[in-house]
């Protein structure tokens, strides 16, 4: 078992924090605005490569390297940026979509779509939650009616990460109510097409530079050729691209509870009270050892999760442990740094109570804690 990074890893860990540190944070909004979300940092970020991982070189892919190498670049993203929204954005496209179409899309969509998501050209989403379906997902109600142009699509999907800056999405519809998960269906729909509709960016609590929208489709014409997979595949495809959207959606914060937990020892070591560092009081040390414990093994569950997945082993339970572990213990590490930092953590934009908020998203998207616990059950075969 080798636990050290080998030279490439390394320069790609190094050289994306260079990457954030020179090119991103300079340009970032203080506080970001999700009304105004930069295309051209998305651009420069595609251009570093940051949306290469794991794609075939043919299509311009600047960055060669298997899942683990993402993940790492995405830690050392988030360790380096001053913002966690952009990290999980492009995580969120990067692994969730890109992947999917790799895995799931025939030869002509993902040369209609991939090469630019790549460059950076194309932003896409994924769209399955609504409003009476949330982690029940296969009793979605959006509906598929097949015709002889294509399908006409009409239902509504909400919370839906980028769908106000998106070219396309991912949308799961099923084209027979009766058939719960037998009937859900993947589709690739253009947010131009006429009957589709974007609200947004919506406010929400956290990760305020990755906008949010609701996608209303109203007898939205989608061709058959932009069906994902033959009919009654989508929740198989869903489950697919869950597995490697909770592998690699909170590598950026393992990164950031890195750079949380270096400045909240810092602040312990500098800030004085009756006399002497606060960093002196157990009760406070001990805040951080349990930080740095938490670290440990949200690094720990990330490489290896992304290991076996590079292995092309299924890694159902190991992506499960993984985003429950790291989601709820970044939520308790950004608490335990603001506990710390004490009423400064509660006024103006500290970071330690913007990690909150941004940590909170995390125990909620991509399976929600308790559904990640009803997996990890499942598997144990209960
Ligand atoms: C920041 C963020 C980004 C998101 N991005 C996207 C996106 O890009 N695309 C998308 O489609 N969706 C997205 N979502 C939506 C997200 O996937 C849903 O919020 C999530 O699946 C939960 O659904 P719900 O909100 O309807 O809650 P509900 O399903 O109504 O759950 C409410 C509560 O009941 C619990 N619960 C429900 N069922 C069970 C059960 N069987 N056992 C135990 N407890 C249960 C839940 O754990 C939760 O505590 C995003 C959400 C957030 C917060």
């Amino acid at each position: 078992m080798e636990f050290g990074y080998n030279e490439a890893q390394q320069k790609v860990r190094e050289l994306t924090a260079e990457f954030v540190q020179t090119k991103i944070n300079p340009r970032l909004q203080s506080p970001p605005d999700p009304e105004k979300f930069d295309r051209s940092l998305w651009k420069a970020c595609a251009e570093q490569g940051l949306l290469s991982y794991g794609m075939p070189e043919s299509w311009n892919s600047k960055a060669q390297g298997s899942l683990l190498t993402m993940v790492m670049a995405l830690e050392s993203f988030g360790y380096a940026c001053d913002d966690n929204g952009l990290p999980f954005a492009l995580a969120s496209q990067g692994c969730t979509i890109q992947h999917s179409l790799l895995a799931h899309g025939s030869q002509a969509q993902q040369d209609d779509f991939l090469p630019g998501c790549i460059s950076g050209d194309l932003i896409g989403a994924t769209a399955m939650t609504e409003p009476d379906a949330g982690s029940d997902s296969n009793s979605i109600g959006m509906f598929a009616e097949k015709t002889d142009q294509g399908y006409l699509l009409s239902g509504e999907k909400l919370m839906i990460t980028l769908a106000p800056v998106a070219d396309f999405c991912i949308v799961f519809a099923t084209v027979n109510k009766k058939a719960g998960r037998w009937g859900i269906t993947a589709f690739l729909v253009e947010l131009d097409t006429p009957g589709a509709e974007v609200i947004g960016p919506v406010p929400k609590l956290g990760l305020d530079s990755a906008p949010m929208g609701r996608i209303k489709l109203d007898a939205c014409l989608v061709a058959e050729n932009r069906r994902m997979g033959p009919e009654g595949a989508g929740a198989a495809i869903a489950h697919q691209l869950l597995e490697v959207e909770r592998t690699c959606i909170l590598a950026s914060q393992v990164g950031r509870m890195h750079r949380q937990l270096e400045d909240t020892v810092d602040y312990a070591k500098n800030r004085k009270q009756f006399g002497q560092p606060i960093g002196g009081f157990q009760a406070v040390s001990h805040r951080m050892a349990d930080m740095r414990v938490r670290l440990e093994n949200a690094r720990l569950l990330l490489y290896k999760t992304a290991w076996k997945m590079d292995q092309g082993e299924s890694a159902r339970l190991e992506s499960s442990m993984l985003k429950l572990a790291i989601s709820e213990d970044f939520l308790a590490s950004s608490i335990d740094s603001m506990r710390i930092h004490g009423g400064y953590s509660y006024i103006e934009d500290h970071f330690s109570g913007r990690d909150t908020r941004d940590a909170l998203g995390g125990v909620l998207y991509a399976g929600t804690s308790d559904i990640q616990r009803n997996i990890i059950a499942s598997l144990l075969g209960l």
